[in-house]
């Protein structure tokens, strides 16, 4: 847990190829392939939305669409527990040894530690547990009065300016000051929230990640 020695300086991580070294959405379709919950050609697509959203080409808001009306109709409390049991066995172990340092490093320097993803909500929740971290601003998806997913999502959604006016909203609501906070992510699509904090990281970035943080200074890490 975080001390209160430094109260007001955040450390902010991307999840997807900044903690984990790999994509998990690609963990997760593998388990529902494997679940038969979608077909090979479902989770060719899936491949396909992975790449295109990794090199910063597509329409999030498009790609959101696309994913949630598959889960239209089903239970949120289903989905929260499948995805915590996945996380455990699927994804917690593909944490990156830089990352798991930087986590150690963070909370011992008392800082509050906040996964900045637009992964789901179900999939934050589970490596906020996993990982200790304090808090987590992610997407989430509306119910019905009997808590089933109605196939939207809550905008704007936590993705490129968006994870901005997500962690400015959480920054303001407890005296935590953006300009001594950290951020680390390898995308491109982050490059606002980037130039928000006062002390950017860049991991393992895509080209165009690479070329910005060059141009601007900001620190390049290989996780
Ligand atoms: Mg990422």
């Amino acid at each position: 847990m975080a001390s209160s020695e430094h109260p007001r300086i955040a450390a902010f991580f991307d999840l997807d190829r900044t903690l984990l070294d790999m994509n998990s959405s690609t963990l997760w379709a593998m388990h529902e392939l494997r679940g038969r919950s979608i077909s090979l050609r479902q989770f060719g697509r899936v491949l396909v939305w992975n790449a295109l959203y990794h090199l910063s080409l597509i329409d999030i808001e498009t790609a959101f669409r696309e994913a949630v009306g598959h889960y239209r109709g089903r239970l949120y409390d289903d989905l929260e527990a499948e995805t915590r049991a996945w996380f455990a066995r699927d994804v917690a172990h593909h944490i990156r040894p830089g990352a798991a340092e930087a986590l150690r490093d963070h909370r011992h320097q008392g800082h509050r530690l906040v996964l900045l993803t637009s992964a789901s909500a179900f999939a934050a929740r589970a490596a906020r547990d996993t990982w200790e971290l304090d808090d987590f601003l992610s997407n989430d998806f509306p119910t019905d009065d009997r808590g089933r997913l109605d196939g939207s999502f809550i905008t704007p959604l936590c993705y490129g300016p968006g994870k901005v006016e997500r962690a400015r909203a959480w920054a303001s609501e407890r005296d935590v000051d953006l300009a001594t906070s950290y951020f680390y992510t390898d995308s491109y699509s982050d490059a606002p929230m980037l130039r928000v904090v006062g002390n950017p990281r860049v991991i393992s970035p895509d080209p165009r990640l690479s070329r910005e943080a060059r141009q601007r200074g900001w620190p390049i890490l290989q996780w």
